[in-house]
């Protein structure tokens, strides 16, 4: 090569070089002047907790011993559907139903032993007298109950049932509450007396610093139903601006009373009426608490109460109604076959970890939420608006 040609070469080096920097360097200086600052860049649904009321999804693991308030919804050991959950606070251990069947309590609590380090549950709501809500608490007299396993300072029960109070479950129910009654000198109140504020019972309990445990009003503690789940006692509990809703199984006109009888706030966290149920999770519901967060209680895809594979909890009316505000959506545990009495974790245990302006939820098995499950996939399909 000449020295002419070199000179030559070494400027088109030059020049090409300059080309590639001024094309990356004004890309860049572009890129940094028309994307916005990096806490606007997050697209996914945190940008609706800041935008509507300040509670962010935490970055970091917050700690379950420093939580201000966490609720833990319970895998039961089974493939049977039921409802239990717990609810920790800095003073109080809180307990709502304990299903599935008496065969969960050893389930149940080698998971509260976890936490409840002075054997003592200072609330237990019973929201009603179906099996899979109060097998643990209505045991024969051969198995320890939740009462017989715990010092339970006060019990909070449905108002009243259609059950027979002289056999069965109901009649082992009213003999353990009899029991702690005298034994523990536990404090049991109707939903009712609660509403009514009668016997000492009350509307609200503090049940820490900043949280509130609130018995909401229901139609169905006085009137009767045509539905056993329609009698479940309704709680909303409160905690540093954050609400969290338990309906047990109410059904949808137990929901329009509850929306009618109560001034419900937007909620936080739903534990989902009648484990996903198409005759709960209704509209009227949901337009006034907007949830933010969704569990279901429940052996997702299981055949227990039909064959019809729509309805099967989570059932896709209930998907379709919730998918409105939330994708925030997590389950217990699956159904694999249910004949070989075969079933795994969904999500598995579910905590709510939650302190004043963040929360954070972890689950036993996986994060997952429900649209972006297998599972789903396979059965389901989502709505978008
Ligand atoms: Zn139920």
């Amino acid at each position: 090569m000449s020295k002419k040609k070199t000179s030559k070469f070494g400027a088109f080096v030059l020049c090409a070089l300059a080309l590639v920097l001024g094309f990356f360097g004004g890309f860049s200086v572009f890129t940094y002047i028309s994307l916005p600052k990096t806490e606007e860049l997050v697209i996914s649904s945190d940008v609706y907790y800041s935008k509507n009321d300040k509670i962010k999804e935490a970055n970091s693991d917050l700690d379950l011993q420093d939580a201000e308030i966490s609720v833990h919804f319970l895998e039961l050991g089974n493939k049977y559907t039921g409802d239990c959950t717990y609810i920790k606070t800095k003073t109080c251990d809180i307990l709502i139903d304990c299903g599935s069947k008496s065969d969960s309590i050893p389930t149940v609590a080698n998971y509260l032993n976890n936490y409840v380090t002075d054997g003592k549950l200072e609330y237990v709501i019973v929201t009603h007298a179906h099996q899979d809500h109060y097998a643990g608490f209505a045991t024969p007299k051969n198995i320890k109950s939740i009462f017989d396993l715990y010092n339970c300072e006060t019990v909070i029960t449905f108002a009243q049932t259609k059950q027979n109070s002289t056999k069965g479950l109901y009649a082992n129910f009213l003999r353990e509450i009899e029991e702690t009654k005298t034994k523990n000198n536990t404090k049991v109140f109707t939903a009712e007396e609660c509403i009514e504020e009668n016997n000492g019972a009350k509307k609200e309990y503090n049940i820490g610093e900043n949280s509130t445990l609130k018995i909401l009003n229901s139609k169905f503690y006085t009137q009767k139903s045509t539905t056993e789940n329609n009698h479940s006692v309704c709680t909303l509990i409160e905690s540093s601006g954050k609400n969290f809703l338990f309906t047990g199984d109410l059904e949808k006109d137990g929901e329009e009373a509850l929306v009618n009888l109560n001034s419900l706030p937007e909620i936080d966290l739903y534990k989902a009426g009648h484990h996903g149920s198409k005759t709960s999770s209704s509209m009227t519901l949901l337009n006034v608490t907007k949830p933010k967060v969704v569990c279901v209680c429940c052996c997702a895809g299981s055949p227990e109460y039909t064959k019809t594979k729509d309805n099967q909890f989570p059932t896709q009316e209930f998907i379709d109604n919730v998918s409105k505000f939330t994708d925030k959506i997590y389950v217990t545990t699956l159904c694999i076959d249910y004949d070989a009495n075969k079933f795994e974790s969904f999500n598995g245990n579910i905590v709510y970890i939650s302190n004043q302006n963040s929360y954070n939820i972890k689950c036993s098995n996986n994060n997952t939420i429900l649209k972006d499950s297998e599972w789903f996939k396979n059965n389901r399909t989502w709505q978008t608006a």
